[in-house]
């Protein structure tokens, strides 16, 4: 028997497989399932251009095999098999482009999700196997065909007898380490929790024997039998009618999936037939993850390609001001193949993240217009966020958060939004006008509130540490300007309080002389009305930003 090389790339990547550290080892069953089902997929292409193929669907499907005993599983598939030619050429060598298969082959091993994106799917199998025999029979050929290997040291090809069509790649477990690491892949529920997890929406059935307990006829006794079972459900939620479904139906989807524990607030369910095709159904958690202030939590939306799970977690999909969304895209239109050029896969990605966050843009505001009493609920948990995200780059998302944003007013002491505010505002009013303090009762007290507040000017309390910054990058709303109520000039009409500091001038004269450096100037205010003084700003920066500047490092 003559053993073949594997090109010089493909064997470094096999090295990788082989040697592979990473705990998730059980990827190689999503990976050959996929590729079963691709397979299945071209049979049902071709029988489309072809009248002599009948296809019918109850003949394809994919069944996994446990043998204990010879520590084997088998996955066997009624797809379009392997001619002699294409096992040398789809088993031999990785990936057309080698150097980008190099170079993601470098990246594999910090990041497992890789693997399955650059067409290096079926070399997983050498994560949990140390020989892997491929039998398969093609459509195009009337001899089958055995493909063996037992990792780097190459591979052979011989002919076999094969009666049905399609391919069974059998896989021989590596003895088990001391942590048990592959042995677990011959228990049933093993296999069977990996198939609802990773290929639950594989549109074939995916068929295992599962051992099930009945009493013997005219017996007490009891006996094991095996029964084939459909694993996966097929249909995913996403593919589903929305008038098909129950708002329970996404609040099981969202558990299922572990989103989160609590209840969804909000879900939308898209369905986006633009120059990228995909669908999603997005949530908005109603209370806040343990984790989600703090570096450990990461963002993300799962991944789908055309029904499999390709990334539990594509950061790229959403903003980090949207972080807080869960949930999922599929799109058939993904080209996560090596041999097309990354580039393209980033410009899909980024049409599909452009898109979504539009959506989620347009669900707050809508649930701000017609369902306040949700969007405050959201807001008391993720509304922090939506100010980060306004401060955030320089304000690059400004514009698009800044009717989004609410803040405690001195207005009947509710929530308000900016548009509220102005159009509330006096006919005079210049400002949109502001206080900085620890909370809303404090700022309730301070003297530099009283006139604006006794002449029926609405004032938006800051309590947090981010309103101001936030305020200060979008510095004005609707061509009006954000003033500190602490700020020097009001732009109050003010004929009193400039007679007022005539009258005094010597008097504001030795008060400044006596304090010093530490008052720029002393003046007359109409702005207080119950206490004697009060502290003003003359710049930019507010008594508040300055004492948390001041405790930022330099
Ligand atoms: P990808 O699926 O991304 O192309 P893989 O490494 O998973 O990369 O598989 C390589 C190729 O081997 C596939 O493109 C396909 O042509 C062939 N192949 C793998 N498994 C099967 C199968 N079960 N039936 C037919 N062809 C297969
Ligand atoms: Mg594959």
């Amino acid at each position: 028997m003559t053993k073949k090389q594997f090109q010089t790339e493909s064997k470094r990547i096999l090295e990788l497989m082989v040697h592979s550290i990473y705990t998730h080892k059980d990827i190689f069953l999503r990976e050959l399932i996929s590729n079963a089902s691709d397979a299945i997929d071209k049979m049902y292409y071709r029988a489309l251009s072809d009248e002599s193929i009948e296809f019918n669907k109850d003949d394809y499907f994919v069944k996994i095999e446990l043998d204990k005993e010879a520590r084997t599983i088998t996955i066997r598939d009624t797809g379009i098999g392997m001619t002699e030619e294409e096992l040398e050429s789809n088993l031999g060598i990785i990936a057309k482009s080698g150097s980008l298969a190099m170079k993601q082959a470098t990246k594999m091993e910090e990041d497992h999700s890789l693997i399955g994106q650059f067409g290096v799917g079926f070399y997983s199998a050498f994560m949990v196997a140390d020989r892997v025999t491929v039998r398969t029979r093609s459509i195009d050929s009337g001899q089958g065909y055995v493909w063996e290997s037992e990792g780097t040291d190459g591979y052979s090809i011989e002919p076999t007898d094969k009666a049905d069509i399609g391919t069974e790649i059998t896989l021989h477990l590596k003895a088990d380490t001391e942590d048990d690491a592959y042995s677990s892949f011959l228990e049933e529920y093993e296999i069977r929790s990996l198939i609802k997890k990773h290929s639950d929406f594989i549109r074939y059935p995916i068929k295992l024997d599962v051992t099930k307990h009945r009493q013997k006829e005219d017996s007490e006794e009891y006996e094991d039998y095996k029964e084939e079972e459909t694993v996966n459900s097929m249909v995913p939620i996403w593919r589903k009618r929305k008038s098909e479904l129950t708002d329970e139906d996404y609040k099981s989807f969202y558990h299922e999936k572990r989103y989160g524990f609590d209840e969804p607030l909000k879900h939308i369910h898209l369905n986006v037939d633009g120059t990228i095709r995909y669908q999603s159904i997005l949530y908005i958690p109603s209370t806040v993850p343990f984790d989600y202030y703090t570096k450990e939590f990461e963002k993300g939306l799962e991944l789908y390609s055309n029904g499999v799970l390709i990334m539990e977690k594509s950061p790229d999909l959403l903003p980090d001001y949207f972080g807080f969304v869960k949930g999922m895209v599929d799109s058939e239109d993904l080209s996560l193949n090596i041999s097309r050029e990354m580039l393209q896969q980033d410009r899909q990605l980024r049409v599909i993240a452009k898109n979504v966050k539009s959506k989620i843009k347009g669900m707050l505001e809508k649930m701000l217009q017609n369902e306040r009493e949700d969007y405050e609920k959201f807001y008391e948990s993720f509304g922090r966020q939506l100010k980060f995200g306004v401060y955030d780059q320089f304000g690059a998302a400004k514009d698009e958060l800044k009717d989004l944003i609410l803040f405690h007013s001195s207005h009947e002491k509710k929530l308000v939004s900016f548009q509220e505010y102005v159009e509330r505002m006096k006919e005079d009013q210049k400002y949109i006008y502001y206080a900085t303090g620890e909370s809303i009762h404090r700022i309730d007290l301070l003297p530099q509130a009283e006139r604006l507040k006794e002449e029926g000017y609405e004032i938006l309390y800051f309590t947090e540490e981010i309103d101001e910054f936030a305020i200060k990058m979008l510095q004005s709303y609707d061509d009006k300007e954000f003033k500190s109520i602490a700020s020097g000039d009001l732009g109050l009409d003010d004929a009193e309080a400039k007679s007022l500091n005539e009258d005094n001038q010597d008097l504001f004269a030795f008060m400044k002389q006596e304090l010093g450096d530490r008052v720029k100037e002393v003046r007359a205010s109409t702005r207080l009305k119950s206490h004697p003084v009060c502290l003003t700003v003359a710049g930019d920066v507010s008594i508040e930003m300055e004492k948390i500047l001041n405790t930022m490092p330099n």
